[in-house]
Protein backbone atom coordinates (compact mmCIF):
# COMPACT_ATOMS: atom_id res chain seq x y z
CA UNK A 1 0.00 0.00 0.00
CA UNK A 2 2.65 2.45 1.28
CA UNK A 3 4.71 1.12 -1.78
CA UNK A 4 2.09 2.28 -4.03
CA UNK A 5 1.84 5.69 -2.94
CA UNK A 6 5.35 6.42 -3.14
CA UNK A 7 5.01 4.75 -6.35
CA UNK A 8 2.08 7.53 -7.98
CA UNK A 9 3.82 10.18 -5.73
CA UNK A 10 6.93 9.64 -8.01
CA UNK A 11 4.77 8.87 -11.25
CA UNK A 12 3.12 12.32 -10.48
CA UNK A 13 6.57 14.24 -9.92
CA UNK A 14 7.85 12.45 -13.63
CA UNK A 15 4.67 13.52 -15.31
CA UNK A 16 5.59 17.20 -13.60
CA UNK A 17 8.50 17.24 -15.18
CA UNK A 18 7.59 15.93 -18.32
CA UNK A 19 5.31 18.97 -18.60
CA UNK A 20 7.35 21.55 -17.44
CA UNK A 21 10.25 19.96 -19.88
CA UNK A 22 7.50 20.44 -22.46
CA UNK A 23 6.57 23.94 -21.97
CA UNK A 24 10.29 25.21 -21.40
CA UNK A 25 10.98 23.25 -24.85
CA UNK A 26 7.73 25.13 -26.60
CA UNK A 27 8.65 28.34 -24.90
CA UNK A 28 12.94 27.93 -26.32
CA UNK A 29 11.15 26.35 -29.58
CA UNK A 30 9.21 29.62 -30.18
CA UNK A 31 11.97 31.79 -29.43
CA UNK A 32 14.65 29.83 -31.35
CA UNK A 33 11.80 29.94 -34.32
CA UNK A 34 11.79 33.32 -34.73
CA UNK A 35 15.12 33.96 -34.41
CA UNK A 36 16.03 31.60 -36.76
CA UNK A 37 13.47 33.25 -39.46
CA UNK A 38 14.74 36.95 -38.31
CA UNK A 39 18.44 35.06 -39.25
CA UNK A 40 17.39 32.81 -42.47
CA UNK A 41 15.81 36.61 -43.75
CA UNK A 42 18.46 38.25 -43.46
CA UNK A 43 20.98 36.00 -44.78
CA UNK A 44 18.40 35.58 -48.14
CA UNK A 45 18.28 38.89 -48.87
CA UNK A 46 22.16 39.38 -48.46
CA UNK A 47 22.57 37.13 -51.06
CA UNK A 48 19.96 38.83 -53.10
CA UNK A 49 22.10 41.80 -52.42
CA UNK A 50 25.44 40.35 -54.01
CA UNK A 51 23.78 39.57 -56.73
CA UNK A 52 22.13 42.55 -57.60
CA UNK A 53 25.44 44.21 -56.55
CA UNK A 54 27.08 41.65 -59.10
CA UNK A 55 24.42 42.61 -61.91
CA UNK A 56 24.76 46.55 -61.17
CA UNK A 57 28.33 46.14 -61.79
CA UNK A 58 28.27 44.24 -64.97
CA UNK A 59 25.81 47.11 -66.58
CA UNK A 60 27.62 49.85 -65.38
CA UNK A 61 31.01 48.10 -67.12
CA UNK A 62 29.02 48.99 -70.47
CA UNK A 63 27.22 52.62 -69.36
CA UNK A 64 27.16 53.98 -72.24
CA UNK A 65 25.40 51.32 -74.02
CA UNK A 66 23.42 50.78 -71.36
CA UNK A 67 21.99 54.67 -71.11
CA UNK A 68 21.64 54.42 -75.31
CA UNK A 69 19.24 51.16 -74.64
CA UNK A 70 17.61 53.06 -72.22
CA UNK A 71 16.27 55.25 -74.49
CA UNK A 72 14.64 52.81 -77.26
CA UNK A 73 14.29 49.48 -75.30
CA UNK A 74 14.40 47.05 -78.40
CA UNK A 75 14.21 43.92 -77.63
CA UNK A 76 16.31 42.92 -80.96
CA UNK A 77 19.26 44.88 -80.72
CA UNK A 78 22.33 43.03 -79.84
CA UNK A 79 23.28 44.69 -77.03
CA UNK A 80 19.81 43.70 -75.41
CA UNK A 81 20.46 39.43 -76.17
CA UNK A 82 23.94 40.04 -75.08
CA UNK A 83 23.33 40.88 -71.70
CA UNK A 84 20.16 39.08 -71.92
CA UNK A 85 21.82 36.21 -72.16
CA UNK A 86 24.59 36.84 -69.35
CA UNK A 87 21.50 37.30 -67.10
CA UNK A 88 20.50 33.90 -67.84
CA UNK A 89 23.62 32.64 -66.82
CA UNK A 90 23.78 34.44 -63.81
CA UNK A 91 20.64 33.21 -62.94
CA UNK A 92 21.06 29.48 -63.73
CA UNK A 93 24.06 30.12 -61.76
CA UNK A 94 22.63 30.81 -58.76
CA UNK A 95 19.03 28.75 -58.78
CA UNK A 96 19.19 27.71 -55.50
CA UNK A 97 18.11 31.11 -53.52
CA UNK A 98 17.45 33.56 -56.20
CA UNK A 99 13.89 33.61 -58.17
CA UNK A 100 14.24 36.71 -60.16
CA UNK A 101 16.98 39.05 -60.99
CA UNK A 102 16.00 41.64 -63.38
CA UNK A 103 17.11 45.73 -63.86
CA UNK A 104 14.24 48.43 -63.99
CA UNK A 105 14.32 52.29 -64.95
CA UNK A 106 12.52 55.03 -63.04
CA UNK A 107 9.51 56.37 -64.75
CA UNK A 108 7.63 58.23 -61.86
CA UNK A 109 6.88 57.81 -57.97
CA UNK A 110 4.30 55.23 -59.09
CA UNK A 111 5.71 52.91 -61.98
CA UNK A 112 8.79 51.46 -63.12
CA UNK A 113 9.71 49.76 -66.16
CA UNK A 114 11.54 46.19 -66.57
CA UNK A 115 15.09 46.77 -68.61
CA UNK A 116 16.69 43.14 -67.86
CA UNK A 117 15.43 40.15 -66.60
CA UNK A 118 17.32 36.57 -66.30
CA UNK A 119 14.36 34.68 -67.51
CA UNK A 120 14.54 32.64 -71.23
CA UNK A 121 12.29 34.56 -74.04
CA UNK A 122 10.21 31.24 -73.57
CA UNK A 123 9.56 31.38 -70.27
CA UNK A 124 6.20 32.32 -68.57
CA UNK A 125 8.24 34.49 -66.56
CA UNK A 126 9.95 36.13 -68.94
CA UNK A 127 9.17 40.17 -68.90
CA UNK A 128 10.33 42.24 -72.12
CA UNK A 129 11.71 45.58 -71.96
CA UNK A 130 9.98 48.54 -71.14
CA UNK A 131 7.18 46.63 -69.03
CA UNK A 132 5.44 48.74 -66.70
CA UNK A 133 5.07 47.59 -63.19
CA UNK A 134 3.60 48.99 -59.89
CA UNK A 135 6.17 50.44 -57.16
CA UNK A 136 6.28 48.63 -54.29
CA UNK A 137 7.47 50.46 -51.38
CA UNK A 138 11.06 48.64 -51.57
CA UNK A 139 11.26 49.58 -55.11
CA UNK A 140 10.11 53.60 -54.30
CA UNK A 141 12.39 54.11 -51.67
CA UNK A 142 15.78 52.42 -54.00
CA UNK A 143 14.25 54.78 -56.53
CA UNK A 144 13.72 57.95 -54.42
CA UNK A 145 16.76 57.75 -53.04
CA UNK A 146 19.19 56.10 -55.27
CA UNK A 147 20.80 54.50 -52.88
CA UNK A 148 20.76 50.54 -52.16
CA UNK A 149 17.88 48.89 -50.45
CA UNK A 150 17.64 45.83 -48.83
CA UNK A 151 13.85 43.95 -48.01
CA UNK A 152 13.43 43.17 -44.57
CA UNK A 153 9.74 41.14 -44.88
CA UNK A 154 8.26 39.72 -47.75
CA UNK A 155 6.70 42.31 -50.18
CA UNK A 156 3.13 40.83 -51.91
CA UNK A 157 3.43 41.30 -55.84
CA UNK A 158 2.09 39.56 -58.87
CA UNK A 159 4.67 37.10 -58.86
CA UNK A 160 3.92 35.68 -55.50
CA UNK A 161 5.79 37.00 -52.03
CA UNK A 162 8.97 38.22 -52.29
CA UNK A 163 11.77 39.63 -50.64
CA UNK A 164 13.95 42.00 -52.52
CA UNK A 165 17.30 43.43 -52.32
CA UNK A 166 17.77 46.58 -55.01
CA UNK A 167 21.09 48.10 -56.09
CA UNK A 168 21.35 51.44 -58.38
CA UNK A 169 23.25 51.51 -61.64
CA UNK A 170 25.46 54.64 -61.86
CA UNK A 171 27.00 55.97 -65.19
CA UNK A 172 30.75 55.38 -64.72
CA UNK A 173 31.79 58.02 -66.20
CA UNK A 174 28.95 61.06 -65.44
CA UNK A 175 27.52 59.47 -62.39
CA UNK A 176 23.63 59.49 -63.76
CA UNK A 177 21.33 57.43 -61.71
CA UNK A 178 20.50 54.46 -64.73
CA UNK A 179 18.31 52.58 -62.52
CA UNK A 180 18.22 49.51 -60.61
CA UNK A 181 19.39 46.01 -60.55
CA UNK A 182 17.47 43.56 -58.04
CA UNK A 183 17.22 39.69 -57.18
CA UNK A 184 14.99 38.56 -54.93
CA UNK A 185 13.64 35.42 -53.34
CA UNK A 186 10.25 34.40 -52.62
CA UNK A 187 8.45 32.72 -49.84
CA UNK A 188 8.62 29.03 -51.14
CA UNK A 189 12.17 29.05 -51.27
CA UNK A 190 12.49 30.32 -47.62
CA UNK A 191 9.73 28.18 -46.60
CA UNK A 192 11.83 25.03 -47.79
CA UNK A 193 14.72 26.08 -46.12
CA UNK A 194 12.65 27.47 -42.81
CA UNK A 195 10.90 23.41 -43.20
CA UNK A 196 14.10 21.39 -42.65
CA UNK A 197 15.26 23.52 -39.67
CA UNK A 198 12.22 22.69 -38.27
CA UNK A 199 11.85 19.35 -39.19
CA UNK A 200 15.77 19.12 -37.71
CA UNK A 201 14.71 20.80 -34.24
CA UNK A 202 11.86 18.63 -33.80
CA UNK A 203 13.70 15.40 -34.51
CA UNK A 204 16.38 16.71 -31.47
CA UNK A 205 13.96 17.50 -29.45
CA UNK A 206 12.28 14.80 -29.41
CA UNK A 207 15.44 12.84 -28.86
CA UNK A 208 15.95 15.00 -26.09
CA UNK A 209 12.92 14.01 -25.11
CA UNK A 210 13.05 10.17 -25.41
CA UNK A 211 16.67 10.55 -23.41
CA UNK A 212 15.47 12.56 -20.57
CA UNK A 213 12.11 10.24 -20.20
CA UNK A 214 14.59 6.96 -20.31
CA UNK A 215 16.54 9.08 -17.75
CA UNK A 216 14.13 9.81 -15.54
CA UNK A 217 12.36 5.77 -15.70
CA UNK A 218 16.21 4.72 -14.78
CA UNK A 219 16.42 7.61 -11.61
CA UNK A 220 13.20 6.52 -10.91
CA UNK A 221 13.55 2.94 -10.74
CA UNK A 222 16.89 3.11 -8.90
CA UNK A 223 15.21 5.58 -6.12
CA UNK A 224 12.64 2.71 -6.13
CA UNK A 225 15.14 -0.07 -5.76
CA UNK A 226 17.01 1.90 -2.99
CA UNK A 227 13.66 2.59 -1.02
CA UNK A 228 12.70 -1.30 -0.86
CA UNK A 229 16.48 -1.76 0.27
CA UNK A 230 15.72 0.60 3.01
CA UNK A 231 12.92 -0.56 4.33
CA UNK A 232 13.43 -4.13 3.71
CA UNK A 233 16.52 -3.55 5.74
CA UNK A 234 14.43 -1.60 8.12
CA UNK A 235 12.07 -4.80 8.38
CA UNK A 236 14.89 -7.26 9.23
CA UNK A 237 15.60 -4.94 12.15
CA UNK A 238 12.43 -4.26 13.31
CA UNK A 239 12.01 -8.23 13.44
CA UNK A 240 15.47 -9.06 14.32
CA UNK A 241 14.81 -7.02 17.97
CA UNK A 242 11.02 -8.45 18.05
CA UNK A 243 13.00 -11.60 18.06
CA UNK A 244 15.29 -10.14 20.43
CA UNK A 245 12.62 -8.95 22.85
CA UNK A 246 11.03 -12.37 22.86
CA UNK A 247 13.83 -14.02 23.72
CA UNK A 248 14.28 -11.89 26.93
CA UNK A 249 10.88 -12.54 27.89
CA UNK A 250 10.50 -16.54 26.45
CA UNK A 251 12.04 -19.87 27.75
CA UNK A 252 13.58 -21.34 24.07
CA UNK A 253 12.89 -24.40 25.27
CA UNK A 254 9.38 -24.77 26.22
CA UNK A 255 8.41 -20.95 24.84
CA UNK A 256 6.89 -20.47 28.13
CA UNK A 257 7.47 -17.27 29.95
CA UNK A 258 10.93 -16.80 31.49
CA UNK A 259 11.54 -16.42 35.04
CA UNK A 260 12.72 -13.02 34.34
CA UNK A 261 9.32 -12.43 32.87
CA UNK A 262 7.89 -13.60 35.88
CA UNK A 263 9.63 -11.30 38.25
CA UNK A 264 8.21 -8.45 36.38
CA UNK A 265 4.78 -10.14 36.13
CA UNK A 266 5.37 -10.45 40.09
CA UNK A 267 6.20 -7.27 40.73
CA UNK A 268 2.83 -5.78 38.89
CA UNK A 269 0.72 -8.35 40.79
CA UNK A 270 1.65 -7.61 44.16
CA UNK A 271 1.83 -4.15 44.15
CA UNK A 272 -1.56 -4.10 42.76
CA UNK A 273 -3.47 -7.19 44.85
CA UNK A 274 -1.78 -5.27 48.42
CA UNK A 275 -3.93 -2.23 47.25
CA UNK A 276 -6.48 -4.32 47.18
CA UNK A 277 -5.86 -6.33 50.00
CA UNK A 278 -6.50 -9.54 47.76
CA UNK A 279 -4.35 -12.72 48.22
CA UNK A 280 -2.03 -13.69 45.48
CA UNK A 281 -1.36 -18.21 45.20
CA UNK A 282 1.55 -19.53 43.70
CA UNK A 283 2.24 -22.89 42.43
CA UNK A 284 5.65 -24.02 42.52
CA UNK A 285 6.25 -27.30 39.96
CA UNK A 286 8.54 -29.71 39.70
CA UNK A 287 9.00 -33.03 37.56
CA UNK A 288 9.27 -35.70 39.65
CA UNK A 289 12.41 -38.05 39.36
CA UNK A 290 12.95 -36.50 36.24
CA UNK A 291 17.03 -36.96 36.59
CA UNK A 292 16.07 -40.75 36.07
CA UNK A 293 14.34 -39.90 33.30
CA UNK A 294 17.20 -37.94 31.43
CA UNK A 295 19.30 -41.34 32.68
CA UNK A 296 17.44 -43.93 31.26
CA UNK A 297 16.06 -42.59 28.07
CA UNK A 298 18.77 -39.47 27.61
CA UNK A 299 18.79 -35.10 27.73
CA UNK A 300 17.08 -35.39 24.17
CA UNK A 301 13.70 -37.48 25.40
CA UNK A 302 14.13 -35.43 28.20
CA UNK A 303 13.96 -32.41 26.14
CA UNK A 304 10.81 -33.41 24.45
CA UNK A 305 9.27 -34.28 27.82
CA UNK A 306 9.71 -30.80 29.16
CA UNK A 307 8.10 -29.35 25.91
CA UNK A 308 5.15 -31.81 26.91
CA UNK A 309 4.63 -30.79 30.59
CA UNK A 310 5.09 -27.18 29.70
CA UNK A 311 2.26 -27.32 27.42
CA UNK A 312 0.26 -28.69 29.38
CA UNK A 313 0.48 -26.53 32.11
CA UNK A 314 -0.06 -23.89 29.79
CA UNK A 315 -3.54 -25.87 28.69
CA UNK A 316 -4.25 -25.77 31.85
CA UNK A 317 -4.26 -21.91 32.54
CA UNK A 318 -7.75 -20.56 31.44
CA UNK A 319 -7.81 -17.06 32.83
CA UNK A 320 -6.22 -13.95 31.53
CA UNK A 321 -4.93 -12.71 34.59
CA UNK A 322 -3.11 -16.15 35.59
CA UNK A 323 0.87 -16.39 34.89
CA UNK A 324 3.00 -19.40 33.79
CA UNK A 325 6.59 -19.56 33.54
CA UNK A 326 9.26 -22.09 33.46
CA UNK A 327 11.18 -21.31 36.76
CA UNK A 328 14.25 -23.41 36.19
CA UNK A 329 15.53 -26.71 34.89
CA UNK A 330 12.86 -28.77 35.47
CA UNK A 331 10.76 -26.99 37.60
CA UNK A 332 7.84 -24.24 37.09
CA UNK A 333 5.43 -21.84 38.30
CA UNK A 334 1.85 -20.47 38.18
CA UNK A 335 1.23 -16.89 39.59
CA UNK A 336 -2.69 -16.88 40.35
CA UNK A 337 -3.54 -13.22 41.65
CA UNK A 338 -6.96 -13.33 42.26
CA UNK A 339 -8.03 -17.22 43.40
CA UNK A 340 -9.90 -18.34 46.13
CA UNK A 341 -8.09 -21.22 47.89
CA UNK A 342 -10.34 -23.98 47.40
CA UNK A 343 -10.04 -23.09 43.66
CA UNK A 344 -6.55 -22.72 43.67
CA UNK A 345 -6.38 -26.39 45.23
CA UNK A 346 -9.00 -27.37 42.67
CA UNK A 347 -6.56 -26.14 40.33
CA UNK A 348 -3.01 -27.18 41.28
CA UNK A 349 -4.63 -31.33 41.40
CA UNK A 350 -6.13 -31.28 38.53
CA UNK A 351 -2.82 -30.09 37.00
CA UNK A 352 -0.92 -32.80 38.79
CA UNK A 353 -3.77 -35.45 37.29
CA UNK A 354 -3.66 -34.01 34.04
CA UNK A 355 0.26 -34.07 33.40
CA UNK A 356 0.54 -37.97 34.62
CA UNK A 357 -2.80 -38.25 31.84
CA UNK A 358 -0.12 -36.93 29.50
CA UNK A 359 1.28 -40.72 29.95
CA UNK A 360 4.81 -39.92 29.08
CA UNK A 361 6.06 -43.54 30.03
CA UNK A 362 9.04 -42.92 32.85
CA UNK A 363 10.35 -46.00 33.54
CA UNK A 364 12.71 -45.44 36.36
CA UNK A 365 10.08 -43.00 38.07
CA UNK A 366 9.61 -43.75 41.79
CA UNK A 367 5.30 -42.76 41.47
CA UNK A 368 4.23 -43.83 38.34
CA UNK A 369 4.94 -45.95 35.24
CA UNK A 370 4.09 -41.99 33.61
CA UNK A 371 5.90 -38.72 34.10
CA UNK A 372 4.37 -36.95 37.01
CA UNK A 373 4.98 -33.61 38.83
CA UNK A 374 4.65 -32.77 42.64
CA UNK A 375 3.31 -29.23 43.53
CA UNK A 376 3.67 -26.41 46.52
CA UNK A 377 0.95 -23.92 46.98
CA UNK A 378 1.14 -20.77 48.78
CA UNK A 379 -1.04 -18.26 48.72
CA UNK A 380 -0.32 -14.34 50.72
CA UNK A 381 -2.81 -11.41 51.05
CA UNK A 382 0.79 -8.78 50.37
CA UNK A 383 1.00 -6.13 53.54
CA UNK A 384 3.61 -4.36 54.61
CA UNK A 385 4.94 -7.24 56.79
CA UNK A 386 5.00 -9.96 54.22
CA UNK A 387 7.07 -10.29 50.44
CA UNK A 388 7.31 -11.82 47.62
CA UNK A 389 10.12 -13.98 48.67
CA UNK A 390 8.50 -15.06 51.71
CA UNK A 391 5.94 -16.31 49.28
CA UNK A 392 8.12 -18.05 47.16
CA UNK A 393 9.67 -19.74 49.86
CA UNK A 394 6.23 -20.85 51.44
CA UNK A 395 5.53 -22.28 48.16
CA UNK A 396 8.96 -23.87 48.14
CA UNK A 397 8.46 -25.26 51.25
CA UNK A 398 5.51 -26.87 50.15
CA UNK A 399 6.99 -28.42 47.48
CA UNK A 400 9.46 -30.13 49.49
CA UNK A 401 6.66 -31.70 51.23
CA UNK A 402 5.30 -32.95 48.64
CA UNK A 403 8.22 -34.53 47.17
CA UNK A 404 8.70 -35.97 50.74
CA UNK A 405 5.40 -37.20 50.98
CA UNK A 406 5.69 -39.59 48.17
CA UNK A 407 5.47 -36.99 45.40
CA UNK A 408 2.56 -37.06 42.20
CA UNK A 409 0.94 -34.53 44.72
CA UNK A 410 0.26 -30.92 45.71
CA UNK A 411 0.72 -29.56 49.50
CA UNK A 412 -0.73 -26.30 50.61
CA UNK A 413 1.41 -24.61 52.90
P1 LIG B 1 12.86 -35.00 42.23
O1 LIG B 1 11.70 -35.86 41.99
O2 LIG B 1 13.28 -34.98 43.66
O3 LIG B 1 12.65 -33.65 41.74
O4 LIG B 1 14.07 -35.64 41.48
P2 LIG B 1 14.75 -35.08 40.17
O5 LIG B 1 15.61 -36.11 39.59
O6 LIG B 1 13.68 -34.55 39.26
O7 LIG B 1 15.53 -33.85 40.70
P3 LIG B 1 17.02 -33.46 40.54
O8 LIG B 1 17.10 -32.03 40.98
O9 LIG B 1 17.90 -34.46 41.16
O10 LIG B 1 17.29 -33.55 39.01
C1 LIG B 1 16.73 -32.60 38.09
C2 LIG B 1 17.15 -33.03 36.71
O11 LIG B 1 16.50 -32.27 35.74
C3 LIG B 1 18.63 -32.92 36.53
C4 LIG B 1 18.77 -32.25 35.18
O12 LIG B 1 19.60 -32.96 34.30
C5 LIG B 1 17.38 -32.28 34.63
N1 LIG B 1 17.15 -31.11 33.83
C6 LIG B 1 17.13 -29.82 34.22
N2 LIG B 1 16.92 -29.00 33.16
C7 LIG B 1 16.80 -29.81 32.05
C8 LIG B 1 16.59 -29.57 30.66
O13 LIG B 1 16.45 -28.46 30.19
N3 LIG B 1 16.53 -30.66 29.83
C9 LIG B 1 16.68 -31.95 30.32
N4 LIG B 1 16.58 -32.95 29.46
N5 LIG B 1 16.91 -32.17 31.61
C10 LIG B 1 16.96 -31.15 32.47
MG1 LIG C 1 14.11 -29.68 40.72
MG1 LIG D 1 12.51 -32.78 39.90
Amino acid sequence: MREKKENLHTKRHIMLLLVIFCLVTLAVGIITYNFAAAELKKQLVNKCHALAATIAAVIAEDSDAYAEFLNDMTADSAYYNRIHNLMIKIRQKNDEHITYIYTQRYRDDNTFAFVFDGEPTDSPLYTPPGVQEQMTSVDLLAFREKRTVLGSDFIKTGWGDLLAALVPIFHTDTGEFLGLAGADTNREQYNSIMNIFIFQTAISIAGAFIVLALCMKWLSDNVHRFIKKERDFANLLLSANKKLEELSTKDELTTLNNRRSFSEYMNIVWKQNHRLNLPVTVLMIDVDCFKKYNDSLGHLEGDKALIAVAQCIKNHVKRETDFVARFGGEEFICLLPFIKSNDALDFANTLVANVEKINIPHPSSETSQYITISAGMATIVPDDNNSQTQLLHEADRALYEAKKSGRNRVVVN
